[in-house]
């Protein structure tokens, strides 16, 4: 009896501890979650956008277009540019991704299906991408922006700078 129940909550450990696992789970949620908004909104989630929404989702780090192209043909989905471009046009502009202009690469969308103005966080010394929302900001040039006139239709803001995992290595 005790060492069934013992060997019952060791797997569920290891299951819970396993970083791999946990990651994985997260993107697949991730993919169910874009395929059934595209099934709600009518739109084809094919089997390429949905490999390069799972590139994405994989990395920390922004992806440029060249990169996603060169993943694609190594998984067998082909290996012409239109492929990796329609895709990622697909992608951003349905909210399941965001270009980052300053790299000229593409990141998987944090909450995508909400209406935000995302702010990225890019760090210079290991390249990764966070995406947060700025509420703030976004007020401040909204008020700006209702001074002049002017209708925002897009907004976002890139912030170069030092994540805190490279901070934390610089101080050791
Ligand atoms: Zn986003
Ligand atoms: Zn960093």
């Amino acid at each position: 009896m005790t060492s069934k129940r013992s060997h019952r909550s060791n797997r569920s450990g290891d299951i819970a501890d396993s970083p791999k696992w946990s990651c994985d789970n997260t993107i697949q949620q991730a993919l169910a979650t874009a395929e059934s908004r595209c099934r709600e909104k009518g739109l084809r989630f094919t089997p390429v956008r949905r490999k390069v929404l799972e590139l994405l989702l994989q990395e920390k780090k922004a992806i440029g277009a060249y990169e996603i192209l060169e993943r694609l043909s190594e998984t067998g989905f082909g290996s012409q540019p239109p492929v990796a471009y329609r895709s990622l046009g697909f992608l951003t502009r349905h909210g399941f991704a965001h270009k980052i202009e300053r790299l000229n690469a593409f990141v998987a969308c944090i909450c995508p299906g909400e209406k935000h103005a995302p702010a990225f966080m890019i760090c210079r010394l290991c390249d990764s991408v966070t995406e947060a929302h700025s509420f703030s900001l976004n007020h401040v040039l909204g008020s700006a922006a209702e001074a002049k006139g002017f209708q925002i239709e897009h907004s976002t803001v890139e912030a170069e700078g030092i994540c805190m995992t490279c901070v934390e290595q610089l101080r050791i």
